[in-house]
């Protein structure tokens, strides 16, 4: 069932390691059928070069395992809490990506100071409480800090974003870390200007409206 969504699913899981955002097993991809509702997710533990589109578990809204011979990974409460609260939301990506992390680690969110990832988010990246590392906790922390918005850092733990499929999802976590990069290297040479607030819904306006070819998903390049 749902094989063109494992494949996905598992193709934007290899892209974590092959973007430096993971090392190990740590991090994951999971995205949500819009028919019926399901979660393809990655199993916990599992190195990433071993997975394979058969190795994804498919999860109900409430958690139970559908299909799959192993178990979802760890953070399925966190991914199935975010689903339940944003009907938007159709592919999250998580990782412990340094950069990012970084930020997550002393509390702090990323200004929007390049327009590149402000075209994509509109708006920077807020960073949540702290939440104890486990399920409904870090959900909320993660609703209440993205307000709507498609990224946010986890105070002391990492990066979430979400998007309209695990692609776009797995595409943000990817420009996410180079931006915080770059405004990190920035930043150590002194004070940083953010945008406007009416520059940084320019950007993003015209990115949605611009982006890709015509009847193409956006971002997902
Ligand atoms: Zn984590």
């Amino acid at each position: 069932m749902l094989e063109a969504l494992k494949e996905e699913v598992c193709a934007q899981n290899h892209e974590l390691p092959n973007n430096g955002l993971v090392v190990g097993s740590g991090g994951n991809v999971s995205g949500r059928d819009p028919e019926t509702g399901l979660v393809v997710i990655k199993p916990s533990g599992v190195k990433f070069a071993k997975l394979t589109p058969e190795t994804m578990v498919v999860v109900d809204p409430d958690g139970a395992v559908i299909e799959g011979e192993m178990r979802p990974s760890v953070d399925t409460g966190i991914h199935l809490y975010i689903y339940k609260q944003r009907a938007d939301v159709f592919g999250i990506t998580h990782t412990h990506s340094p950069y990012a992390s970084s930020f997550a680690a002393r509390g702090e969110r990323i200004p929007a100071v390049l327009t590149p990832i402000t075209h994509m988010l509109g708006r920077d990246i807020p960073c949540s409480r702290y939440a104890t590392p486990g399920e409904v906790d870090t959900g909320q922390a993660i609703i209440d800090a993205a307000d709507g918005g498609w990224a946010v850092l986890v105070k002391a733990h990492g990066v979430f974003t979400m998007g309209a499929s695990a692609s776009e999802a797995t595409s943000f976590a990817m420009y996410l870390e180079e931006a915080a990069m770059t405004t990190h290297l920035a930043m150590t040479r002194g004070p940083v200007e953010e945008l406007s607030d009416q520059e940084i819904d320019r950007c993003y306006n015209w990115f949605r409206k611009n982006y890709g070819q015509a009847g193409e998903k956006k971002v997902n390049s």
